[in-house]
Order: C-alpha cells, then sequence, then structure tokens
C-alpha cells in the first residue's frame, strides 16, 4: 500500500517505522526539521513510568509501551532509554501522587514507599517538613527523544522511504487520500495518515470539538554546586506532590534539569502563536515548585522551551477516520511514552481497516 503520513513528531516516525517493516511505500512529511524543537516530540526528553490512576487503563498499556520501544532499539542498534526510575512525592492526601501510588497497588506494579525522612535523605534536594511520603519505582525513566527522532529518520531513509522536511501540508483532500504542500505540489496514496500533534486543527477545523490545543513551556535549569551529585543519579520526578502538577527529568542523555508543571499551561488556538519565552518565564515555572524544593532561587535559569500540544476532555488519546484519513492524536500531555506503540497499532489499522479498535485502544479501553 502506498501511505502519506503528515507530521514526524513520535507518532508520525514510529507509523512510518512499522509500515516501512510490514513493506508498504510510505512517504513522510515534516513541516519542519526532524526533530522539529517546536512540537511536542521535538524537546530533549520525556518521562516513561508506569504509574497511572488505577482506573485509566494506561498503566496496564506500559508493557506494551516497553516492548514496542526495545523493538525499535532492536532495529536502530542503539537504545534511547535512561532506565533511571521513577519517584512521586506526596504532599496532600489524595495528591495526584496519591493516585499513582494507588494505580500501583491496583494492578500490582512493586514501588518502594519511603518516609519523608528516608526520602529526603535519599534526594536532599527535597525538603522533609513539606512532604509526607514518596514512592520509588524501578519501572520508569527518561526517553531521549531527539536521538529517537535522529535515528528513526535516518532508519526510514536507510529503508527507502521518502521523508521530506521543510515540507509543509497546506491541505488534505480526505476523499481522494491525497495532500498539497505548500508550495503546491500534490502527492496522491491508499491512505493519509495525519499525525500533525498541536496543528492538526490547520488541517482539520472540524476536530475542534475533540481537541483542544494548548502552549506551554518548560525550564532547563543549572542546580546549586553542592547537589548536583544528587540531580545526577535522581531517578525523574513524576510527580512532586500538592496542587502543582510538577514533574522533573534530570540531566539525562546529554539534556539537562528539566522542570515542568500543568499550571504553566494556556489554551492556544494556534500552535505557532507565543513560541518565544517571554522574560521571566522560566523563574515562574521553577518558582512554583517551593515546596518541596528549597534553595529554588539558587537554580540558574539556562534554558527555557515553550510547547504546543493537543488535549482532549478526559485527556484520553484520540483517533478518527475521514474518508482515507486516519488521523490520530496521542497526547493530552502523556503520549510520547506510548509512541512506539502507537506507530505499531496505527500501521494495524491501515492494513486491516479496524479503526474502532484502534480508537479502543487509544482509550486504553481494550
Ligand atoms: C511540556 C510537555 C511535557 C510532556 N511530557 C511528557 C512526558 O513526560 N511523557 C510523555 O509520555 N509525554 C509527554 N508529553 C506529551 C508528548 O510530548 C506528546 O504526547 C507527543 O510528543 C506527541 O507526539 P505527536 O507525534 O503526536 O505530535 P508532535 O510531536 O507535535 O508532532 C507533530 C509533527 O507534525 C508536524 N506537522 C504539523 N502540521 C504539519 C503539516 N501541515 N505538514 C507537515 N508537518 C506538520 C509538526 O511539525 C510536528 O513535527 C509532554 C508534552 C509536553 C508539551
Amino acid at each position: 500500500m502506498k501511505v502519506i503520513v503528515v507530521g514526524a513528531g513520535i507518532a508520525g516516525l514510529s507509523t512510518a517505522w512499522s509500515l516501512v517493516k510490514r513493506g508498504h511505500a510510505v512517504t513522510l512529511l515534516e513541516q519542519g526539521t526532524i526533530p522539529n524543537p517546536l512540537a511536542a516530540s521535538g524537546d530533549h526528553h520525556r518521562i516513561i513510568r508506569r504509574a497511572y490512576g488505577a482506573a485509566t487503563g494506561y498503566g496496564r498499556a506500559i508493557t506494551e509501551a516497553y516492548a514496542a520501544w526495545d523493538e525499535l532499539w532492536g532495529d536502530l542498534g542503539a537504545v534511547h532509554h535512561d532506565p533511571r526510575g521513577f519517584l512521586c512525592v506526596s504532599r496532600e492526601a489524595g495528591d495526584e501522587a496519591e493516585e499513582y501510588r494507588e494505580g500501583l497497588e491496583a494492578g500490582g506494579y512493586p514501588f518502594e514507599l519511603l518516609d519523608a525522612a528516608e526520602t529526603v535523605r535519599r534526594w536532599p534536594f527535597l525538603e522533609a517538613e513539606t512532604i509526607r511520603y514518596g514512592f520509588f519505582s524501578t519501572e520508569g525513566g527518561a526517553l531521549h527523544c531527539r536521538r529517537i527522532a535522529a535515528g528513526m529518520a535516518g532508519w526510514l531513509r536507510a529503508h527507502g522511504a521518502d521523508v521530506r522536511e521543510n515540507a509543509k501540508v497546506a491541505g488534505v483532500d480526505a476523499v481522494a487520500g491525497a495532500v498539497t504542500l505548500a508550495d503546491g505540489e500534490r502527492l496522491a496514496a491508499d491512505r493519509v495518515v495525519v499525525t500533525a500533534g498541536a496543528w492538526v486543527l490547520k488541517l482539520f477545523p472540524q476536530l475542534a470539538a475533540d481537541l483542544v490545543t494548548w502552549r506551554t513551556a518548560v525550564v532547563y535549569l543549572d542546580p546549586p554546586a553542592e547537589l548536583k551529585p544528587a540531580w545526577e543519579t535522581a531517578p525523574v520526578i513524576l510527580d512532586v506532590g500538592g496542587r502543582i502538577d510538577g514533574y522533573i527529568i534530570p540531566p539525562s542523555g546529554g539534556a539537562g534539569l528539566k522542570f515542568g508543571t500543568g499550571l504553566h499551561k494556556m489554551p492556544s488556538a494556534d500552535a505557532d502563536w507565543n513560541r518565544v519565552a517571554v522574560p521571566g518565564e522560566g523563574e515562574a515555572i521553577r518558582d512554583r515548585f517551593a515546596p518541596p524544593f528549597g534553595r529554588l532561587s539558587e537554580y540558574g535559569i539556562k534554558e527555557v522551551v515553550t510547547c504546543a500540544y493537543t488535549f482532549t476532555e478526559d485527556e484520553r488519546f484520540f483517533g478518527t477516520e475521514i474518508g482515507r484519513a486516519l488521523v490520530v492524536s496521542a497526547c493530552s500531555g502523556h503520549g510520547y511514552k506510548f509512541g512506539a506503540a502507537v506507530g505499531r497499532r496505527v500501521a494495524d489499522a491501515i492494513e486491516d481497516g479496524d479503526t474502532d479498535r484502534l480508537k479502543r485502544w487509544l482509550r486504553a479501553e481494550s
């Protein structure tokens, strides 16, 4: 089959990878470079972890996510995953960290529960009096997104895919199974897979009822010298407790210490809007983390990276068939870790036409 894939974030790259392995002729079109630093998949690293709320179903799906990454590492001949485990810190009864702990318990997944004193003894950048407890699991770490993207683009080219950078799709003719590029060129195929991330509504505005786009930013920090050794060996921190919705990736894969919080995001109808960090933005993100972190004013701001992404209302992943087009948005702020698995599942749906099964899987309902 001839398939055009629009967008080379992790979903598009993985879909192309999986289709090429099955013998299909793939054209992958990316409006920017691969990786594209403005895309959700274009930052240095993303968290993978087993922990999910008990009811979501995504915790179970992590087994498949890891298996798909292992298949990819085998093909690339390189592992772009740092399995340093993950930590959560609870600060209030019923906070998100506690929901994650309950999810691990419900699934029977092992973790180590630590009181506040022991948590701070191991990770001295935390302040004991501000936390209730911490828990650590080995089933998590950091995925090195930019290395993954570069490796996958190289693999695709070496295996005969037509991979085009700076090839912006201006419109999709879903009935015909064709796309028109910004320079006017028209390409046709049997199927078109659209994995355009936060730009999807520019191609399919009618999906605004299902997908909302947001703009956010993360900050890369330079910690005080005495705390650097602790950060170098720390696990990823999936949730810092309380209502901060904060997560942290320690230095990994050549990238620095990164802090991000869901509180910083704002709705944005245009993924290209406000993509240069504004003065003070890094400090504002950093300072949300006190408590449970001390000495934050001593953490220097190294870089602020803006990002645009899509959410569904219930924070599940989304897919829909429109004519010959299959539009997939596996994000809601937590999709990267499933990236390789998403590609395999989309390839299944392209081959057997069972879009409903894909939708159920994307929603972690099967
Ligand atoms: C700050 C932040 C932190 C996150 N943390 C995590 C985490 O720790 N763990 C996790 O699992 N997930 C995380 N996520 C979510 C994760 O990054 C996304 O779910 C995932 O990267 C989405 O990949 P994608 O391929 O669907 O979209 P994208 O990465 O946005 O890729 C879409 C691509 O399509 C291209 N494109 C768009 N329109 C066109 C067009 N018209 N023509 C050609 N190309 C086009 C874009 O340039 C882009 O490269 C986070 C997201 C953000 C923003």
